[in-house]
């Protein structure tokens, strides 16, 4: 017998673990299925877990740099296994917070299980437990996310590899880590085991790392890493990987040259795919693009009345902050009379190396590819007192202006904290502020916010 809910939640992301409860608490008898783990991505194998880690890189970096500041310290050692301990307790403890969450709630149901579809609106339930159920919904949300891509490679499937996931289980430190991928999880990884003491060669097939970011950043990142003794591979193709007696061999080519890359574990961090694949969607009128993702309208409604795609599966920015906002377009519009839509939302992310890259809207490439008009300051972070007291002088602010309106179109921050200084430059965009209020107002002594009043004496077409 199929059983009725007003609305039905696939996945437990970031988007529908408070939808859910707002749903809950609006009257909507509601139920959310989760196959894996409450908390879904971010929690569980994404941000949280790797920021706790990265922490332990950084206090390692820190520890070997003790000299630099007049501090004495023994040699350095790292214990994956206290690594991964406080990493599983601080995930643990985020998890089953949401778990009571969600499963004290009134009015809401936590499933766990594998849910795909068998009608328009009809999913069944493999239940973990064993069993199945059968539940209608006249709203469906789903929220499933991605997971990570193996690459085609001759070979890849027959050598033990790592993902995002299984990297942050391991109880010793590779010897020499290979990193297929270099996009920000793939130099998050590769900059923490270096860290731990790990060699580490990140290959990367396109001409620089983080494709997405302008050309200056992603060589200024290099820069970094390699100082940090990363080899990185660019423009660089794998042909064939094997598993020798007691390590991996790459074969990889970069223009007509052909070497073997060998490692102790391989990391895989080369793009994420939707898991729609087993949603059976062909059951309902929900489109899908070419790669799989969920094709939405401004208002997150798929082409199936009454079903809607949150987060990551619908394509586009991956970050848990976006699945969140789509939570509230989809709150409000369902259940508050609002009007919301996922337009024009100024895209605000950070790189978690170190130092980080902290980035708010436009590039100064997507700028001038729109054909604005546009001003770009930049400031070493050699020159931001707050960076130099703390010997960590690293990187570039660079800020995007229109040069008509005056007002901030983006920024990268790469820099000590330059995740948070790129929020206060995020604050004057969404406050429509020009930039003179960053350059004229009063910070106080010596912060790195007060590097926003110099970087705007620093030009690029000025000399
Ligand atoms: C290593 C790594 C680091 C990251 N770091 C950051 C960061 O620092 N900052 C940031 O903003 N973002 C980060 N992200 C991205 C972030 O984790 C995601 O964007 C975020 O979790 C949003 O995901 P979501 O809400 O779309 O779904 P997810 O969080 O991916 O949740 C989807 C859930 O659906 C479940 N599911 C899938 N199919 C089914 C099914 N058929 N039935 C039942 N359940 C199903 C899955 O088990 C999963 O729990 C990181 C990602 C990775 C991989």
């Amino acid at each position: 017998m199929n059983e009725r809910f007003d609305a039905i939640l696939v996945g437990s992301g970031q988007a529908a673990d408070t939808l859910a409860g707002e749903l809950a608490k609006a009257g909507k008898k509601s139920v959310i299925i989760e196959t894996k783990h409450v908390g879904g991505t971010c929690v569980n194998e994404g941000c949280t877990p790797t920021k706790t880690m990265v922490a332990s890189g950084r206090v390692a970096y820190l520890a070997r740099r003790g000299a630099d500041y007049g501090v004495s310290t023994g040699p350095i050692s790292i214990d994956l296994t206290k690594v991964r301990e406080r990493k599983r307790e601080v995930v643990e403890n985020s998890r089953s917070r949401n778990e009571k969450r969600l499963s004290t709630t009134k009015n809401l149901e936590l499933i766990y299980g594998f849910a795909h579809f068998i009608g328009p609106k009809t999913l069944q339930i493999d239940l973990r437990a064993g069993g199945t159920r059968t539940l209608e919904g006249d709203w469906i949300f789903l929220n499933t996310g991605l997971r990570a891509a193996i690459p085609k490679i001759d070979g890849i499937h027959d050598i033990p590899s790592l993902n995002n996931e299984s990297i942050m289980e391991l109880d010793t430190v590779p010897d020499h880590l290979i990193v297929l991928g270099g996009g920000y999880v793939g130099l998050e990884f590769g900059q923490m085991f270096r860290r731990f003491g790990s060699q580490v060669t990140i290959i990367h097939h396109g001409k620089q790392l983080l494709n997405q970011e302008d050309a200056d950043v992603a060589e200024e990142v290099k820069k970094i890493l390699t100082e940090d003794g990363i080899e990185i591979l660019l423009e660089t193709e794998t042909t064939t990987a094997r598993k020798a007696a007691n390590s991996i061999e790459f074969n990889v080519k970069r223009g007509g040259e052909a070497r073997t890359v060998t490692g102790s574990h391989l990391l895989i961090a080369a793009g994420r795919i939707p898991n729609t694949d087993g949603l059976n969607l062909s059951a309902t009128g929900v489109a899908v693009d070419q790669h799989g993702y969920v094709k939405v309208n401004e208002y997150l409604e798929t082409a199936a009345s009454g079903i809607y795609a949150l987060g990551d599966v619908k394509g586009g920015p991956a970050f848990t902050h976006i699945s969140y906002d789509d939570y509230r377009v989809v709150a409000g519009n369902l259940l508050n009379g609002q009007h919301r839509s996922i337009r024009d939302r100024i895209l605000p992310y950070t790189v978690f190396i170190d130092p980080q890259l902290g980035r708010i809207g436009l590039t100064e490439s997507e700028a001038r590819k729109l054909g604005k008009k546009i001003r770009v300051a930049k400031m070493p972070m050699t020159s931001v007192a707050r960076a130099i007291e703390t010997d960590e002088t690293r990187g570039f602010i660079k800020i995007i202006v229109d040069s008509e309106t005056e007002l901030i179109l983006g920024a990268a921050v790469l820099g000590i904290e330059g995740g948070e200084i790129a929020s206060i430059v995020q604050i004057a965009m969404e406050g429509g502020l020009k930039y003179t209020a960053l350059r004229d107002g009063i910070f106080s002594h010596p912060t790195l916010a007060e590097s926003l009043n110099n970087v705007f004496f620093s030009w690029t077409d000025e000399s």
